[in-house]
Formats: C-alpha cells, structure tokens, sequence
C-alpha cells in the first residue's frame, strides 16, 4: 500500500526561530560594523539562502561585505546551537501533533527545508525529534523552494506518490513547492506569511493552531482517494 506522506517545513512552522534568526541577524551585521536592519526586514528574508538574504537586507553592501556578514552570521549561529532550546522553541502543540499523525501505521513523516541540513539536524536533535521522521531534505540536496524537488524527491525515496502527500508549511514558498509537486498544500498561519498570501500561493486548507493540522492533513488526502 502506498504510505501516506506527510511534509513538514521547519523554521516559522514547527520551530519558533524568528527570534534567534533576528538576533544572530542583528550580531553579524554589527560584527562588521553596520546598522543592522529592522525586524520585519529580517522576518521577510527567511526562507533564502544566506547570501542572497544579507543582500537583500542591505542593497549597499558590496560583496565582499556580504561575505563578511554571512561569515560572521555562521560563527553567531554556531555560538548560540547550545542555547535553541530557549531559542528555537517547537510551536504548541507541534508535538501532540507529530505523535497523532506519526503513530498512525498508514503515515511517514518528513521534513522540507530551507535550513541547512547541519542546521536542521541540531534543531530536531534539541527537541528529540530525530527518528520522528522518515526523510529530510534540505538546502543542500537540490533547489531552494519554491522549485517542487525536494517534494519529489523526498516522496520518492519513501516510496510514496506526490497525491498522497501533503506539505505543512507557513510560506507562500511552502504552497508553490506543494502545488508544483503535484502535492497537498495546507498552510500554518503561526509564521512569517497571513492567510491571503498563503491562499494565493495556492494553499488547500489553512490551520490556526496545531491541533487542527492532524485533522486537516488527514481529511486533504482522504479527499482525493
Ligand atoms: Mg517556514
């Protein structure tokens, strides 16, 4: 039988990191000696690569500056991996929840992000979350989102099929990446992007707290069998 899948995106989604991704932000640009950007600006740019995000946070950095500050993000970052705990919280509820779907024998859990898969794998290792899922894929196996590859290759290494799969994430980016794979889209609405802009990128369902994803997740793959 075809498992049922069940992909989940990391930062903004399951863990909350906006304050350590604006904090180690805010200490790499002040490393190399410059105002650090807005808060909002930071929260806009998570989900890019690290260049491409210092870049954009600062049209006038030239580019060996934007060297400096992702190099002084990375150190920042790695001083702070003890502390994600109190740092990267899970969201309330995100447990309870990945039990629910995990325990049930006709589901695989597994993750799609952005984050590094160093940086992904310290996070889930913080929260004991390691053997919760049965893939990963992250920025350094192929295509950032909203490019639909790490939809389509995670399924397959599970053995699955794209229209039993569902992606759970809170960004535009996570709904594209959805759609394109041919996949559920069932947006959170507890991270950096509303309810109108993960509708437009095509989401299927929307859930407000994480109680309601179990249901929503389930009930979008029951509907195309
Ligand atoms: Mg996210």
């Amino acid at each position: 039988m075809t498992p049922k899948l069940i992909l989940f995106d990391c930062d903004g989604t399951l863990v909350d990191s906006q304050h350590m991704i604006v904090a180690t932000m805010t200490e790499a640009f002040a490393k190399v000696g410059h105002a650090p950007p807005d808060r909002a600006g930071v929260l806009s740019i998570i989900g890019l690569s690290l260049p491409e995000a210092v870049g954009r946070l600062d049209a006038n950095l030239d580019a060996v500056t934007v060297g400096l500050v992702v190099e002084a993000y990375r150190d920042t970052y790695q001083a702070m991996q003890f502390r994600l705990a109190e740092t990267a919280p899970l969201y309330p509820g995100a447990l309870d929840a990945l039990q629910a779907l995990g325990g049930r024998d006709d589901v695989l859990l597994g993750i799609v992000t952005g984050k590094s898969r160093r940086g992904l794998d310290a996070i889930l290792e913080t929260h004991g979350l390691t053997s919760m899922f049965s893939v990963l894929r992250t920025a350094d196996d192929g295509p950032s989102k909203p490019h639909p590859f790490m939809v389509v290759d995670g399924v397959a290494a599970l053995g699955g099929h794209v229209s039993q799969t569902v992606v759970v994430g809170d960004t535009g980016y996570d709904m594209q990446m959805a759609r394109a794979a041919g996949a559920f889209a069932l947006g959170v609405t507890w991270g950096y992007n509303g309810r109108d802009e993960l509708t437009e990128a095509g989401a299927q369902a929307l859930a407000d707290g994480f109680a309601e994803v179990p249901g929503l997740a389930m009930g979008l793959l029951v509907e195309r069998i």
